[in-house]
């Protein structure tokens, strides 16, 4: 019955009860060490489905924690290119080493604060801001990068929420407020406990 399988079923049937890396973008979060500071997996998927990318392109994943969206950005396609910048140092060294463990040792992991460490880099495709969101980082993105630039950011607090609908106001694109709750017991039963909602803004510069 094997040989009439796919080889590739017919392998991972043969690899039993070892970890397989799923193939979509929004793998579960702990593939990735990470100290809390993630973008959760349904989030993750959205944010890379918003970032598209495709064959040869650089993203600059801005405020890159965890690493977790530039490493799916890189394997989504083997040609893809990403620069990460992150400001804490245990952090960064945590998403060199995600990226290693996952196969995508091309991540390279830059240390220091956004806007100033971006000024001389390669520049890139699509950009997401995961952290580290003003209003001097989306003035320097816009003053700076070339037209066609693919710009995504996330939100979580009102403050930055306030931030994006400003922007999303004077430069249109899409604003998308994301709401998610999972079942969780109460008592003996179960009810919806919601996430924080996270907004975000997806652009063409
Ligand atoms: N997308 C990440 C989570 C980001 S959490 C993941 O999936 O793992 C936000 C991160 O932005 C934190 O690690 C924080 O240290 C970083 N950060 C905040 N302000 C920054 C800035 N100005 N420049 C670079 N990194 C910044």
């Amino acid at each position: 019955f094997a040989d009439i399988l796919h080889p590739v079923a017919v392998a991972l049937e043969v690899a039993g009860t070892g970890a397989v890396l799923p193939a979509a973008s929004g793998r579960p979060d702990d593939w990735f060490a990470h100290d809390g500071q993630i973008t959760k997996r349904p989030i993750r998927a959205l944010t890379l489905s918003a970032l598209a990318p495709r064959p040869g392109e650089m993203l600059w994943d801005i405020g890159t924690g965890s690493g977790s969206v530039a490493i799916e950005w890189l394997l989504a396609h083997p040609a893809t290119q990403a620069l990460a910048f992150e400001a804490d140092a245990t952090r960064a060294a945590r998403a060199r080493d995600n990226a290693a463990a996952l196969g995508v040792d091309r991540l390279h992991v830059i240390e220091g604060r956004a806007p100033d460490v971006l000024g001389g880099q390669r520049l890139p495709n699509a950009v997401f801001v995961g952290g580290g969101l003003s209003d001097a980082l989306l003035e320097w993105l816009r003053t700076t990068l070339p037209h066609g630039t693919r710009l995504v950011a996330n939100a979580v607090t009102l403050e930055s929420e306030a931030l994006l609908a400003r922007w999303h106001g004077d430069m249109g694109g899409e604003l998308m407020r994301i709401e998610l709750a999972d079942a969780a017991p109460i008592g003996t039963r179960r009810g919806w406990r919601s996430q924080y909602p996270i907004v975000q803004w997806s652009v063409t510069l």
